[in-house]
């Protein structure tokens, strides 16, 4: 299969969002893209979740 964002054949591909864009991508390129949640592909903002997820990292570590 190949990869829509480097262009390498791999054996498998990962359907990722990027930039709000589905794509399907080798695993090394999976990290700059969102895996999108059963359901929620079309409805979260990749950039959103991102940006949430890192807020939530954050807050256990603020005592
Ligand atoms: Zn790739």
């Amino acid at each position: 299969m190949i990869c829509e964002l480097c262009g390498a054949d791999v054996p498998r591909t990962r359907r990722v969002i990027v930039e709000g864009t589905p794509l399907n991508v080798c695993t090394s390129c999976s990290k700059f893209g969102v895996t999108p949640q059963k359901g929620e592909e079309q409805k979260v903002s990749p950039i959103v979740s991102r940006l949430e997820r890192s807020r939530r990292r954050f807050r256990p570590r603020d005592v």
